[in-house]
């Protein structure tokens, strides 16, 4: 029997595999069919809507959803004809399982959860912090209904939509007010605007930084209307430099934590106090960008180098602001918190509206802090309780994780355990050492790449790391209840 070629089909239907097509045709061997006898021998639409599998993607979906699958479907299938691709005739039996199969990825979310054994724990590229399972039952506890957002369930009456939420980062900052919008470039943005357009913002010149996606210090500050005045060098920033240039037109002094770079060796950098003492001295605001938001302290764990928070909040700093999906371990926000005057100017910006956020993010953060509340973070919020894992828990989980593997693995496959780092990630903490323990992946006839590239194909996509030509599994980011489907992916990876 003769198997048309489909692969022009195939090329919109991505995903099929030549092995798991059906036999497309039937036995008759066509002989010498001209391409007007092809074209007319497809089947009609009418035709295709009774087959039993379609009329059920009727039901599934609709018909006027599965009629215009059908119609781009025969297209395709016209157009191959005509340019001489496919020279068999396309049976009803084919034309369903093509359709399917078109359907199946045209109903497939392009976005979906990935299992990340890179080991670094706030990917950027995979959606930052995962949430804590209290967020995800918050979430779908307020997603389909009715919330009293913006009400007052007491009085009836409008209420604000930080309400809730304002209670508990006061409680955990110590501060008098806080405010949350979309993401922490936009915290800044919003400070910037508020507090210095149209005069000066003091920063030194070893602070002016960028972060990942093209977040500038000095073009938010020049956007945000205020005029950036840098200070001292690189390397080194006094507080002379600062009190030298305050003057009637300063808005405020700006400092920021240089998340993901560190300059070492000959540097000298400010205390926070003797800032704080030179900008109330001058009666203007202390603002400090802190990054990653971290609220309890990790350098039991290895997180050395991040500024908490509650800190910045105890020392007087009048405004913080910082992201809520990195180190925080909560959804995308920007959290600004301080004195309360300051908060209500910025909640009077009418830019505010445009980087306000939805009641998931209000029910997600509010849950997250809710572990910090109780003293649960550690344990309840997965960026931290993944950081805070023991190397030797590690070692106990890929032991047990290699034996099963071993007994799986195809011939000339290998794995091996090394100890190595993990890395924090999103920005944060380049310095910092996690010592982990990971599984080198090796195979006779598959490069690292090559083991990467069929990972990241399967269904869910497994990430992993390919470190000086070697492919690298670090099970630190790998939630448990994955390490099976983990397992059988890289069987199928390695064989
Ligand atoms: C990450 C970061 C930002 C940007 O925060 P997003 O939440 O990603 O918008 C701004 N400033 C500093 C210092 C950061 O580390």
């Amino acid at each position: 029997m003769t198997v048309p070629d489909f692969s022009i089909l195939r090329q919109s239907v991505p995903g099929v595999k030549i092995d798991s097509l059906p036999r497309l045709c039937s036995n008759e061997p066509m002989s010498e069919t001209s391409q007007e006898d092809l074209l007319r021998q497809i089947p009609a639409v009418d035709h295709l809507l009774q087959l039993p599998r379609v009329s059920q993607w009727v039901e599934r979906t609709s018909r006027s959803f599965v009629v215009s699958e059908i119609q781009a479907l025969l297209r395709d299938v016209r157009d191959a004809i005509r340019a001489g691709r496919l020279s068999d005739a396309t049976d009803s039996a084919s034309l369903e399982f093509l359709l399917e199969q078109r359907i199946e990825s045209r109903l497939r979310p392009g976005l979906v959860p990935v299992i990340n054994a890179t080991g670094v724990i706030l990917h950027t590229n995979l959606g930052r912090a995962p949430l804590s399972v209290a967020a995800q039952q918050s979430l779908s506890a307020i997603a389909g209904q009715f919330t009293n957002l913006e009400y007052d369930n007491e009085t009836g009456a409008r209420s604000h939509r930080d309400q809730f939420l304002e209670k508990s980062l006061t409680e955990i900052l110590g501060c008098e007010a806080a405010t949350v919008v979309n993401n922490n470039a936009a915290a800044v943005f919003l400070i910037l605007n508020t507090l210095a357009a149209g005069r000066e913002v003091v920063v030194s010149r070893g602070e002016l930084v960028e972060i990942g996606g093209a977040f500038r210090i000095p073009d938010i500050l020049a956007r945000s209307g205020a005029l950036l005045r840098e200070v001292g060098t690189t390397n080194k920033t006094r507080i002379e430099d600062y009190a030298e240039v305050i003057g009637q037109n300063t808005a405020l002094i700006l400092r920021v934590h240089p998340s993901n770079y560190r300059i070492l060796g000959f540097t000298h950098r400010p205390d926070l106090g003797d800032m704080l003492e030179l900008a109330h001295r001058h009666q203007i605001p202390l603002v400090e960008d802190l990054g990653s938001g971290c609220l309890v302290d990790l350098t039991p764990y290895g997180i050395t180098d991040e500024p908490i928070a509650q800190k910045s909040a105890a020392a007087g700093v009048d405004l913080i602001c910082f992201s809520g999906d990195k180190l925080l371990g909560g959804p995308q926000a920007g959290i600004i918190a301080g004195a309360r005057k300051l908060i209500d100017s910025i909640r009077k910006n009418p830019l505010i509206r445009t980087y306000r956020v939805e009641k998931l993010i209000y029910s997600a953060l509010e849950a997250t802090l809710a572990s910090y509340r109780q003293g649960r973070a550690l344990e309840e919020i997965p960026t931290l309780r993944m950081i805070s894992t023991p190397q030797a828990e590690l070692r106990r989980r890929v032991r047990s994780f290699s034996s099963r593997l071993r007994k799986k693995l195809p011939e000339g496959a290998r794995v091996q355990i090394t100890d190595g780092n993990s890395v924090v990630g999103g920005g944060s903490c380049p310095e910092c050492n996690l010592p982990t323990v990971l599984l080198t992946l090796e195979s006779q006839n598959k490069g690292p790449q090559v083991i990467a590239s069929l990972l990241r194909r399967q269904k869910p996509p497994i990430v992993l790391r390919v470190e000086e030509d070697h492919a690298l599994v670090d099970l630190r980011t790998v939630f448990p209840d994955q390490e099976a489907i983990l397992l059988s992916g890289l069987v199928s990876a390695l064989r």
